[in-house]
């Protein structure tokens, strides 16, 4: 069968290079004579797997030297934990919720001291997002934590907020490596890799090495510890050795292509593809506010659920699959990450053009 346009958000499209160059690879890596999934994590093949994936993460993300990278377990979620049981050394810390991941992350961290709330857009069902340029930060606040890209809604921080000075935790799970950033502003960064990296199972921190202390909250699993995982190169336990060699294809794919700079100009042609065809489409609409449109999740509707419906039916059965919205939200969402070739998108809009025809 042929491979289909896959616009899932998550675990998502991968590149085709990659997955080729992983199954030439699957029975005998590198004349180990095994694959990457039956070696040893302490063999010297897999050590230079992870030290290479490692160096060319901060090569494309250009990490300052006083950061480190971890690659662990547990998704996105057990971040939520991780960050309040390690960084939450006041008990106190900021929430901006965009989304049901900030929510939820905040909900995390209620449980382990005093998360506020500072600022939401829930009031128009995390269309937006608010204006965080004077926020009323704790004084007393260890840090502020921003979901980056909101994935179901299809919003992103085109700026950061002012922090006024605390540390900015961030959820960079479904925009990391869309885009140059600047690492330095933030304190620590993580990303679940089946977004925008490679498949679940992975996670990656990115963390400013002054915050890898003992001082985490007492009573934090020796496994939840960022300092446990940093003293040991991520490796601990057994780590998510696959995946990582995965991540680590992806990472070379990415400088091959010409680094961040040139993802970006590639993900925002595919992007104003998309989003100049909503503009003028008479038939489907944009779902969210204009100036804080996401680059990777580009989410739209007719208004009708049935017509919604029918345009995700057919749609399949053209090979785009995917096109679904989250269940909370309903209608429609292309999750146009790295991977998804201009071409999908081009695709894309044609079969919309056609439907609008008959539909509108
Ligand atoms: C998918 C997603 C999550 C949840 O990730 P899991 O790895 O399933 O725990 C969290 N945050 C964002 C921004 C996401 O897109």
């Amino acid at each position: 069968m042929k491979r289909v346009y896959n616009f899932s958000a998550g675990p998502a499209v991968l590149p085709e290079a990659v997955l080729e160059q992983a199954a030439a690879e699957m029975l005998n890596y590198n004349d180990t004579g095994m694959s990457v999934m039956e070696m040893s994590h302490r063999s010297k093949a897999y050590e230079a797997i992870i030290l290479e994936a490692e160096a060319n993460l901060r090569k494309l993300m250009n990490i300052p030297d006083n950061y480190k990278v971890l690659f662990l377990q547990g998704g996105g979620h057990l971040q939520f934990s991780m960050v309040p049981l390690n960084l939450m050394k006041n008990k106190v810390a900021d929430y901006i919720v965009t989304g049901v991941w900030a929510k939820k992350a905040l909900a995390e961290a209620k449980r382990y001291g005093d998360a506020r709330k500072i600022a939401s857009s829930e009031d128009k069902m995390f269309s937006y997002i608010p204006d965080c340029d004077d926020l009323n930060i704790s004084q007393d606040a260890d840090y502020v934590y921003i979901c980056e890209n909101n994935t179901i809604y299809g919003t992103k921080f085109h700026k950061l907020p002012n922090t006024k000075g605390k540390d900015l935790v961030c959820d960079m799970s479904s925009c990391i490596l869309s885009e140059p950033v600047d690492v330095s502003k933030y304190a620590l960064i993580f990303a679940g890799a089946q977004k925008n990296i490679g498949p679940a199972g992975t996670t990656i921190v990115i963390i400013r090495d002054d915050l890898i202390t003992d001082d985490f909250l007492p009573f934090t699993p020796l496994m939840l510890q960022y300092k446990i995982n940093a003293d040991n190169g991520s490796m601990y336990n057994t780590p998510p050795t696959y995946g990582i060699y995965i991540c680590g294809l992806v990472f070379k794919w990415l400088l091959d292509l010409g680094g961040l700079e040139k993802m970006k100009t590639i993900n925002v042609e595919k992007a104003k593809l998309l989003y100049d065809y909503l503009d003028g489409s008479k038939l489907f609409k944009g779902s969210v506010a204009k100036k804080d449109r996401s680059l990777m999740n580009v989410t739209f509707g007719t208004g009708n659920p049935e017509l919604d419906d029918l345009f995700v039916k057919e749609a399949k059965a053209q090979g785009f699959d995917n096109l679904k919205g989250h269940r909370s939200v309903g209608a429609m969402r292309a999750s146009i990450y790295n991977a998804m070739p201009k071409a999908g998108v081009v695709a894309l809009v044609e079969f919309m053009q056609q439907f609008e025809k008959v539909h509108g």
